[in-house]
């Protein structure tokens, strides 16, 4: 196991090695999707570069459990309004049946995008006994208080107690005071305006609303990951992550929850991802400046000149390092694609190369220094973007003995073969890309490209028997084929 990874902490605030608390075993929480509107490009940013740092763990050999919630009930607007319930009157729909229909959406999108499941994807509305329960513990700690129906989580009294809130947003409670959002319709109800409803009591038109000791309500948003995260990786875990959008008030309130009712931190590293822009500035649908994924994938948009593949965009997001504001531009996308071109061509004329040199000379020394330094940008908190680099250099090394302008014997069988596996693990292992220039087809489309083929070959044969013979079998079998202008095609009956 490589033991040299770094990631940069922002609860510190610095790059640290990573220390997993049981050896060979890595806890990770990242926040999920509101699921009360379709995922936009800005979330698949983040859950894209959570992926790629998942991936990396587990070729690093570690033993991941990875958490990612859905969050379908609390997550409260600017104005107070819950935004399933906002999704479910848009959509006229019930909240459970938006909850479903954009988790389904969501899960789609990150497939395409090649992104491997969580091992575990909790729903904050299954987890309502653990929220309430979470309350209780921290009323019992006396860090809350209930008003009217409604808990507040007393921030003043924890942050003098612990000194612990605002350590990771760095805000002190003055700005906290008019920064404070919370629920702002019961302003009024709380000791304080940083302090933040744990529970809600619901109005009576509120549609999603669960019994509690202090009323009928629902669980305040940042509750849901304070109760899951402790629920499946324990008390105390190693990585935390989310959108750096996150930080406060959601993160900070997390750990306040964490350690008002459990009296840890949750998480030892916190990671936080960097956002996505577009021309420059913050993607945002008021203004017009949004682009949908599918969107980016048929061109359909005032903002770029064409379409680009999934793979194309997943690479665009590696070429900024997560946690840098990343700007999607035509020109990027289309430098993306050309660059991905490239490397998918270079990894498959690598196949080609072979040597029988069996020496060590500097080129394989300048090679394997290449590969290293590829892990070494990956150890250093996950840097894709240098990583990438590296991988160029070995495209040129691979164009280079393919044109003949570097002699193959001045590379080894065991280098050439290292090139094969660092590119294999690093683009298709971590970085999760995937040729899509390769036939999406399955064994059963290979065998009727071949039955259809024979076909042919029997017909231009003037062999009528035989191709008769093979459409009355594939008849049998419910297999129709179709004979048109633009060739031969089949389907089932
Ligand atoms: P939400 O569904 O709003 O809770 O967001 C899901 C995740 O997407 C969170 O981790 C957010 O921080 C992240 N996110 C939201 N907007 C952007 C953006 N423009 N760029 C990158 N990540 C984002
Ligand atoms: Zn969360």
């Amino acid at each position: 196991m490589n033991s040299t990874l770094s990631v940069y902490n922002s609860l510190t605030r610095q790059k640290e090695v990573f220390k997993p608390i049981h050896e060979g075993f890595v806890g990770m929480y990242v926040c999920g999707p509101t699921v009360y509107s379709d995922v936009h490009l800005g979330n698949c940013r983040t859950f894209m570069s959570f992926d790629m740092i998942y991936r990396y763990l587990l070729h690093l050999g570690f033993k991941v459990r990875y958490v990612r919630n859905i969050t379908d009930v609390g997550h409260l607007l600017d104005d107070g309004e819950d935004r399933m319930s906002k999704g479910s009157k848009a959509d006229n729909l019930e909240p459970m049946e938006v909850a479903q229909k954009y988790t389904v959406g969501f899960h789609d999108m990150m497939r395409i995008f090649n992104t491997l499941s969580p091992s575990i994807e909790p729903r904050a509305t299954g987890h309502i006994l653990e929220q309430i329960e979470m309350v209780q513990s921290i009323i019992d700690r006396g860090f809350a208080y209930s008003r009217n129906g409604s808990v507040y989580f007393d921030t003043i009294k924890f942050a003098k107690k612990t000194g612990e809130y605002g350590k990771l947003s760095g805000r002190v409670i003055e700005e906290l005071i008019s920064e404070s959002r919370d629920n702002l319709k019961n302003q009024d109800e709380k000791n304080h305006p940083s302090d933040f409803a744990i529970w809600m009591k619901a109005s009576d038109e509120h549609l999603m609303k669960w019994n509690s000791p202090w009323s009928v309500g629902f669980p305040g948003w940042h509750l849901e990951c304070s109760a899951m995260s402790t629920k499946y990786l324990g008390l105390q875990f190693d990585i935390h992550g989310g959108g750096n959008d996150l930080k406060f008030p959601h993160h900070e309130n997390e750990i306040a929850q964490n350690v008002g009712a459990c009296g840890c931190q949750p998480a030892h590293y916190w990671l936080h991802t960097n956002m996505l822009l577009m021309n420059g500035k913050k993607m945002s649908k008021s203004d017009g400046n949004t682009i949908s994924p599918v969107e980016l994938f048929t061109g359909d948009s005032v903002h770029v000149s064409k379409g680009y593949s999934p793979m194309v965009v997943r690479f665009f997001m590696l070429q900024s390092h997560y946690r840098s504001p990343n700007d999607l531009t035509d020109e990027a996308l289309l430098a993306s694609e050309k660059g991905f071109k490239r490397l998918m061509d270079a990894y498959k004329n690598l196949s080609n190369l072979s040597s029988s040199s069996t020496g060590h000379t500097e080129f394989d020394k300048k090679t394997e220094g290449i590969i290293d330094g590829i892990f070494e940008d990956m150890n250093d908190d996950f840097n894709t973007p240098k990583a990438i680099a590296g991988l160029f250099e070995l495209v040129t090394i691979i164009n280079s003995l393919k044109e003949g302008q570097i002699a193959i014997s001045e590379i080894s069988h065991a280098t050439i073969e290292k090139i094969k596996s660092t590119m294999k693990a690093i683009i298709f292992d971590v970085f999760g890309l995937k040729d899509e220039s390769e036939s999406n087809a399955g064994p059963v489309e290979g065998l009727m490209d071949l039955v259809i083929d024979l076909r042919h070959q029997a017909r231009n044969n003037k062999d009528w028997a035989t191709s008769d013979k093979i459409r009355d079998a594939l008849g049998e079998i419910n297999i129709q084929i179709k004979d048109g202008k633009e060739g031969t095609s089949w389907g089932y009956k």
